[in-house]
């Protein structure tokens, strides 16, 4: 396993929309076991693979950040099925360092994603894990969630990811 380098804002990667995993074998697997060690190393609560420049259907998302095994979630071409309630809290992203901001999501969501064997599971999730596993489903089509604020934090934001830009600019990526 391995810790992985973790794309920052600007980097292109991060507005792909990523096609879906098709073959569930080793490399798919290792991925998976890097994506969550670097998700744990970073620490974060949650990784998509696009953060680590691999346009693909694959998250994971882990709130106790590696204490409780449990509580790891591995989702393949994750797909909301339902979503109710909406909820507001304070986010972060991994790829765009010290910025942070409420975001209004779902409070909670029913999901089919696929494990890494490929096999079709439903889940439940609700307050933060319905909001970690939506902040990845959103990057697995290339968004971020600066991109659900409105108003004055949308334009808060908007100047505090230009300075972030500028300060990355000669950075390869
Ligand atoms: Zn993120």
């Amino acid at each position: 396993m391995a810790v992985l380098p973790i794309r920052i804002y600007p980097d292109p990667v991060l507005r792909v929309k990523c096609p879906e995993v098709e073959r569930f074998d080793d490399a798919l697997r290792g991925l998976a076991a890097d994506m969550v060690e670097t998700m744990h190393a970073a620490p974060g609560v949650g990784l998509a693979a696009s953060q680590v420049g691999i346009e693909t259907r694959l998250a994971v998302v882990d709130l106790s950040v590696g204490k409780d095994p449990e509580q790891l979630v591995v989702l393949v071409n994750p797909e909301v099925l339902e979503a109710a309630g909406r909820a507001t809290d304070v986010e972060g992203c991994l790829s765009i360092p010290e910025i942070s901001d409420k975001v209004e999501r779902a409070q909670r969501i029913r999901l089919r994603a696929s494990d890494l064997e490929g096999r079709s599971f439903e889940l439940d999730a609700e307050d933060w894990l319905a909001r970690a596993i939506l902040h990845e489903i959103d990057h697995l089509d290339g968004v971020l969630f600066v991109d659900h604020l409105r108003g004055l934090r949308r334009e808060r934001v908007r100047r505090q990811l230009r300075r972030l830009a500028e300060s990355r600019e000669g950075v390869p990526a």
